[in-house]
């Protein structure tokens, strides 16, 4: 399953070095599923192109840009055969760990993942950043992320069968590939660089992608937002029961701003507390 978004320089190259390596694969038959996902180039016309050549190159083409997860999704709900590998177009996901992700799958595993590690190129920040983000997600989720897992493993039909079933929208495949379990062993690979095209990820976009991740596997969030609604409403109160004593003793100070301070306080504690109920 190999999702594509414009990757026209790279994508008859993937084939042909994936080609090579299931060629030496004798005991299995191979079927790809190339998802374009709305490109703007050559890509679709480079798979058609496969596929007049190769029976076993089938494709879906998206009506326009879904973004890599609902690639994803839609390959696995197309797959029909006993093992589902999912794997990117850009060769950043090295075909030569096939053969070993088939051997663990026939070691009895439910699924065999592939971890980079070192992370990618000289960028400290994007480093760092992705090391905290690690950290804070286990944190706050039930879900384990292993540090550096990419999208590239192969999974058994009875696992694909749980994660399809999970069919929301906003996905972050990474949680729920751990979140339905199953028993699954990493490999990990020297990182590779995207030697043909370019990366359709931007920092930003990452980061959006990334608090969705936590979001979808995590009630923290909302819990903090609703201990710190009541706190706020606590303070409020004391505070009005403070003032109130206060004004009875020594006399309005300013007239008007208590009464407007306190309501804003009691209320905006009150409403983020409803926020986090609901
Ligand atoms: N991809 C996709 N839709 C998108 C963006 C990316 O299908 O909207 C595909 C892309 O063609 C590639 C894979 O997802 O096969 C990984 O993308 P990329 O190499 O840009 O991500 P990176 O390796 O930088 O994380
Ligand atoms: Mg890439």
């Amino acid at each position: 399953i190999v999702p594509c978004y414009n990757e026209e320089e790279v994508i008859k190259v993937f084939y042909k070095e994936t080609k090579k390596v299931l060629n030496n694969i004798s005991t299995y038959t191979f079927r790809f599923i190339f998802i374009d996902d709305g490109s703007g180039d050559r890509t679709l016309e480079y798979i058609k192109d496969l596929a007049k050549e190769d029976s076993e190159v089938k494709y879906l083409s998206f009506s326009r840009n879904f973004g890599k997860e609902a690639g994803m999704y839609a390959g696995l709900k197309h797959s029909t055969a006993d093992y589902a590998v999912i794997m990117d177009a850009d060769l950043q996901h090295p075909p030569e760990l096939l053969p070993k992700m088939i051997e663990e799958i026939r070691n009895g595993h439910d699924c065999c993942a592939a971890r980079r590690v070192k992370r990618r190129g000289n960028e400290p920040f994007r480093n760092l950043f992705s090391k905290a983000y690690y950290k804070i997600s286990n944190k706050l989720t039930n879900v384990e992320l292993v540090q550096g897992a990419v999208d590239y493993r192969i999974m058994t039909r009875q696992m694909v069968e749980a994660v399809i079933e999970l069919s929301e929208v906003q996905r972050f495949s990474k949680g729920i590939f751990e979140w339905v379990g199953f028993d699954t062993k990493w490999i990990s690979y020297k990182d590779v660089d995207r030697t043909i095209g370019k990366t359709k990820w931007s920092f930003f976009g990452l980061f959006k992608y990334g608090i969705g991740g936590i979001t979808a596997f995590s009630v923290v969030p909302l819990q903090i937002v609703t201990v710190m609604g009541f706190l706020i409403s606590l303070f409020a109160f004391f505070y009005i029961a403070i003032t109130l004593v206060r004004t009875f003793i020594y006399g309005i100070e300013v007239p008007g701003y208590v009464t407007t301070l306190s309501a804003v306080l009691f209320l905006g504690g009150i409403i983020e507390l409803s926020i986090g109920i609901l």
